[in-house]
């Protein structure tokens, strides 16, 4: 689902963000990467979202060989790719049923089928009956959840998740998790960078650490120790 081969980030002449990453994540992985401020790890989402580009090395995301991505062809990747920041992103003047409907009408899917699908991913991330809501009427954790609807409403193969408990107090940020892990069980590859130590050892997934630009460690059923 996704391969990097020996990829490296140098932003400008001081060092790389990330040195000769190699890393190969399945399709329907779920994947923890953690690592302290600055190691790059949003230098590697970035790559994978295409915000950035490498500096040499091979990318390939769902048989999408990055080298051959065309400017034109970027939405069709992002189409794959849904991603949630730490800071939600949610459009303050829209209803909670239009942030997440916004991605399908700009898609120019019919009405109809809007309809039938924004209420199942509402149900997806527990938040039925609250479409009418705009963002700040709701928690951190409820606009979170928002936020995800609208990653996954095209369906991405990938779901991208950047510190998305960043903000949350524990009882949120868990509820935004068991979500993430929701949508892993359905089938979606998850990514998902976080500090937060009692998330990464109790999820007992794989965890990938970077430090310095360098995995240094990536274990099965991993655990996380911020040094
Ligand atoms: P993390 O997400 O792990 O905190 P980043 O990927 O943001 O790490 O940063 C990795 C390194 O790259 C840091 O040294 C950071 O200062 C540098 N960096 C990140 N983005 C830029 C940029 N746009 N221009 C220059 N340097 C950058």
């Amino acid at each position: 689902m996704i391969l990097l081969d020996r990829v490296t980030k140098l932003y400008n002449h001081k060092g790389s963000a990330l040195e000769r990453i190699s890393l190969h994540v399945e399709p329907k992985e779920f994947v923890i990467i953690v690592g302290p401020s600055g190691a790059g790890k949003s230098t590697l989402l970035k790559l994978l979202t295409r915000e950035e580009k490498p500096t040499s090395g091979k990318i390939i995301v769902g048989g999408i060989d990055y080298e051959r991505l065309k400017d034109r062809d970027i939405p069709y990747l992002r189409r794959k790719i849904g991603v949630v920041f730490q800071d939600f992103k949610l459009l303050p003047n829209k209803t909670v049923f239009e942030n997440v409907s916004f991605a399908l009408e700009i898609a120019g899917v019919p009405n109809r089928e809007i309809k039938h699908t924004v209420p199942k991913v509402m149900d997806i991330v527990g938040l039925k009956g609250k479409e009418k809501r705009m963002p700040l009427e709701l928690s951190g954790g409820e606009r979170q959840r928002v936020a995800i609807a609208r990653a996954i409403v095209r369906q991405p193969k990938i779901l991208i998740a950047d510190e998305p408990t960043g903000n949350l107090d524990p009882k949120h940020a868990w509820d935004v998790v068991r979500v993430l892990e929701k949508i892993n069980r359905y089938g979606t590859t998850v990514l998902l960078t976080t500090h937060n130590q009692e998330i990464v050892n109790s999820l007992k997934r794989r965890v990938v650490t970077i430090k310095d630009g360098h995995i240094v460690s990536d274990k099965a059923a991993g655990s996380y120790r911020p040094s």
